[in-house]
């Protein structure tokens, strides 16, 4: 039997097509292996959000020439996308695919002749590419891919170049993917792509809001998580649907980027810090305990030390549960990077600053549970002690053992560090 080992880099829509991909080669008679195992094929699924990203993409390349001098090196992804000859003047690389074709993987392998060979199509005209996933192994939430792609074209990110305009997957295949993992007992279902927002907007008469309905209808799914969400999707008419399914969870990942106008504008983002505030207000009116969620850059080209406290200061008034801070990273072929650069210590003391007003604002919101009850998904047990995460997104723990996938009420009694901990 022939192996097969598996590297993804990246994002949740890239572990996805990961999945896609080892299904297809276990269909097709191979065995998948861990990915420091010596395998015969190795497949490196690529990203290339940042220059970082290359560079790890291209270290595991190299690593997992290592590990077998003889074995079949397959570079699919992001960076093969938007990189081919790059990739494909690495010696140790054998097949370069990109972002799409990735369901052609197991051909490719086997029609391999011994010399290189790139299948990267142009993005212009591509359709939505159908994958299955109906085994997903160890864990509690299931990842569905609805959609692909990205027509905004922010001034920092590659990806519009990487993954193409946007393309929305079929409502049928979604329908039948959930229940295909809804057979497989699980519970929550996270909605993602790479502009979940833009769901159907390629369709025509559907809209995101459609998916989130058709796949509350599947008795045994409890629970339908949105991967991140654009502020400008959140009208009161989807959250009132949502609301109405009772299923959609109150967590919300709404990319915020910089709460300064002007650093935004420069963004090229779409949305001013009065929308955004508007846009939270709203869902907090529809899901009082939402968890908000958010990502900031910075020391974004040109951030100047008010601009800074701007989005420091607006961080503060909408209160979010949560903030992942990224210190701006320079991407090759993108407009940030002709701007004016912000010194690496300014960037890091800035990312310092925000990441004290970040645990603060975390655990605030994570107090103001105590003494309430949270619904939780339990996912995992050590020493007698079982955890999992509540419906806005908070880690609940208690004792108790055997119950891996259930929902139930916890009463929270206090915090732990990171953790609620209740009974
Ligand atoms: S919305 Fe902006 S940041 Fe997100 S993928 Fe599209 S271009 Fe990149």
């Amino acid at each position: 039997m022939r192996t097969v080992s598996f590297i993804t880099l990246g994002c949740k829509v890239n572990q996805y097509e990961t999945e896609a991909m080892e299904e297809k080669f276990v269909q097709s008679g191979y065995k998948v292996q861990g990915p420091d195992d010596l395998s015969d094929i190795y497949v490196i699924n690529t990203c290339t959000v940042t220059n970082l990203s290359d560079r790890k993409s291209r270290q595991m390349i190299r690593k997992c020439r290592r590990n077998n001098e003889g074995a079949i090196v397959v570079v699919v992804g992001c960076l093969a996308q938007t990189a081919p000859q790059d990739v494909e003047e690495m010696e140790e690389v054998d097949i370069i695919i990109g972002t799409t074709g990735k369901m052609d993987v197991v051909d490719a392998v086997e029609e391999f002749d011994g010399s290189k060979k790139a299948r990267v199509e142009s993005l212009k005209e591509v359709e939505f590419e159908e994958m299955k996933v109906s085994k997903i192994e160890d864990r509690t939430r299931a990842n569905i891919k609805i959609q692909d792609g990205c027509n905004q074209f922010c001034s920092y990110c590659i990806i519009p170049y990487a993954r193409g305009r946007i393309r929305s997957r079929d409502i049928n295949n979604i329908r039948e993917e959930a229940l295909r993992i809804r057979e497989q007992g699980y519970k929550e279902i996270v909605l993602t792509g790479i502009h979940v927002a833009s769901y159907g907007k390629d369709l025509g008469d559907i809209a995101l809001i459609d998916v989130i309905e058709e796949v509350a209808t599947i008795e045994g799914i409890e629970r339908i998580r949105l991967s991140s969400i654009e502020e400008s999707a959140l009208t009161n008419e989807f959250l009132e649907r949502g609301r109405t399914t009772g299923k959609l969870t109150d967590h919300f990942h709404i990319s915020l980027q910089s709460g300064s106008d002007t650093v935004l504008k420069r963004m090229n983002r779409k949305y001013n810090t009065r929308e955004y505030k508007d846009t939270v207000e709203r869902v907090r009116k529809f899901f009082p305990d939402a968890g908000i969620t958010t990502d900031i850059i910075v020391g974004f080209p040109e951030e100047t030390e008010e601009e800074f406290q701007e989005s420091f200061n607006f961080c503060k008034e909408v209160n979010f549960s949560k903030i992942h801070i990224f210190p701006y990273s320079m991407r090759k072929g993108t407009p940030a990077t002709k701007m004016k650069q912000v010194d690496s210590r300014v960037k890091k003391e800035r990312a310092k600053r925000l990441s004290l007003l970040e645990e603060e604002l975390r655990y605030a919101f994570m107090d103001s549970f105590v003494g309430k009850d949270l619904e939780v998904l339990f996912e995992r047990e050590v020493d007698g002690v079982s955890d999992g995460l509540s419906s806005n997104y908070i880690r609940v723990e208690k004792e108790a053992i055997n119950i891996s996938n259930e929902i139930m009420k916890v009463s929270i009694k206090n915090r732990i560090n990171d953790k609620l901990r209740g009974i």
